[in-house]
């Protein structure tokens, strides 16, 4: 039988506990700011989940919301039959899509993975079914992350993973990414340097003719590979570039969705609409999975053009089984309504000042060497202490949860997320247990 002692030789231990080297640490429950773990300690949560619950664990509205639909409508075929939640969550998602009213369609999936895929598809269908079948070439960028699906890996920045798996999808590029320590060390909010790296983007154009590529896909702000906050004026040089020749932008919005920089979407933040945006996580407030792409007025059109040509099968031609799940939309619209009802994203924004300057205390610590911060997102980058990198990063980790800290770790680079609902007195007790992490570790 499996106990917490033992589970080891039970579960998969590459799926949970990676980040604490295999050695399971096991969770009970979940309230609000904090996790309880199995020894009965209280675990601040330092990384809102994944990224991805937003407005605090065990919401009572979203809670409820869930076990009411399950007892109602549990399941609906979503090539076949519809049901009001769908309708419901795509109208709220897309009546607080950031663009002014640009966005007018969600395909919904059910990860982040899979919105990313999606996004793919429907950007090569647009073109195809605009003549320009040749439009296949997508472009992703250095230090990417786009999930773990064939889509994502060949487009996603790292080089590591996307060598392990053999052929993926041919004809990508990558930019380079946009972090530039040696010009914008230490920078509070948005660098100031590093604008002209979206001009690669004319180079690769120049390289295979721009009438070749379909799409570029970014996270506006990296998250996963060490919160890389864009350039002033970065985003904007890609959008000109991509409208100059007829190339659709899609935004990974998957973890900056749903206010964690202070804004509705990234987009609202830095000012700049993408043709498609992807977004996951934050959506169900972590509680059900569930992806979604917004869609640009008159792209939904053209996919859905292309799967009528595609003949027999249309409804193989894209959708998953689980698309729109009546779990998935009962939780998303109770979230989108705590989020409405606690004002969290502006809450968000009135606490990034603070947070700002809370995480930068952090910098004069010897074993620090960058902080980088936007809305309620930090990146603390630590100086590795060996060859390889990581070991400082996982002392550090591990210190901070032996603490009663849950932090997130790329290497060295420790990430600091906490959900919307922390308090200023909560993010003072975070930044310190992450100093006494930093102090204890050699
Ligand atoms: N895109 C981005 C920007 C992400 O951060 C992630 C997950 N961290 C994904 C895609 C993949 O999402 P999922 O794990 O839900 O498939």
């Amino acid at each position: 039988e499996a106990t917490p002692n033992n589970l080891e030789s039970f579960w998969m231990p590459f799926t949970w506990n990676r980040a604490f080297k295999r050695k399971p640490k096991v969770i009970t429950g979940a309230k609000d700011m904090h996790y309880t773990s199995d020894d009965g300690r209280q675990i601040l949560d330092g990384t809102a989940g994944l990224w991805c619950v937003n407005a605090g664990h065990g919401r009572k509205k979203i809670v409820e919301a869930v076990q009411q639909q399950v007892a109602r409508l549990d399941y609906a075929p979503a090539f076949q039959l519809s049901h009001p939640l769908a309708f419901q969550l795509a109208n709220r998602l897309i009546g607080m899509a950031p663009g002014d009213g640009a966005f007018d369609h969600v395909f919904f999936a059910n990860s982040g993975s899979e919105a990313v895929d999606s996004a793919l598809k429907i950007a090569l269908a647009y073109h195809r079914a605009r003549g320009e079948g040749q439009r296949t070439r997508l472009i992703g960028r250095e230090r990417g992350y786009h999930g773990v699906g064939f889509g994502g890996i060949s487009v996603g920045g790292i080089v590591a993973n996307r060598r392990k798996f053999g052929q993926l999808l041919a004809g990508v590029d990558h930019l380079p990414h946009t972090h530039l320590p040696e010009q914008n060390r230490f920078a509070k909010g948005q660098p100031e340097h590093g604008a002209h790296l979206a001009d690669e983007l004319e180079r690769i154009c120049t390289l295979h003719g721009p009438e070749t590529i379909a799409a570029v896909i970014v996270e506006p702000l990296a998250g996963s590979t060490g919160v890389l906050v864009p350039p002033k004026g970065y985003l904007q040089r890609l959008r000109e570039i991509c409208d100059k020749y007829g190339i659709l932008l899609i935004f990974d919005e998957v973890i900056t969705g749903f206010g964690r920089l202070g804004t509705g979407f990234a987009t609202d933040c830095f000012g700049v609409t993408p043709d498609l945006i992807t977004v996951a996580k934050g959506i169900t407030n972590g509680t059900v999975p569930m992806g979604a792409v917004f869609c640009r007025k008159g792209i939904y059109d053209t996919f859905m053009a292309e799967a009528e040509q595609a003949g027999g099968t249309i409804e193989l031609f894209h959708g998953y089984t689980y698309s729109a799940h009546p779990l998935a939309c009962a939780a998303g619209l109770a979230t989108l309504e705590v989020y409405k009802e606690e004002g969290l994203f502006e809450h968000a924004a009135e606490l990034a000042p603070k947070w700002q300057e809370a995480v930068h205390s952090l910098a004069d610590h010897p074993h620090v060497i960058d902080v980088r911060n936007l809305g309620l997102v930090a990146g603390i980058e630590l100086e590795p202490r060996t060859r390889a990198p990581g070991a400082r990063g996982y002392e550090v980790f591990t210190n901070a949860w032996e603490d009663g800290l849950l932090t997130r770790i790329t290497g060295d680079i420790l990430a600091l997320s906490p959900p919307l609902i922390v308090t200023e007195q909560q993010i003072d007790q975070m930044v310190e247990m992450t100093r006494k992490a930093l102090d204890a570790t050699p």
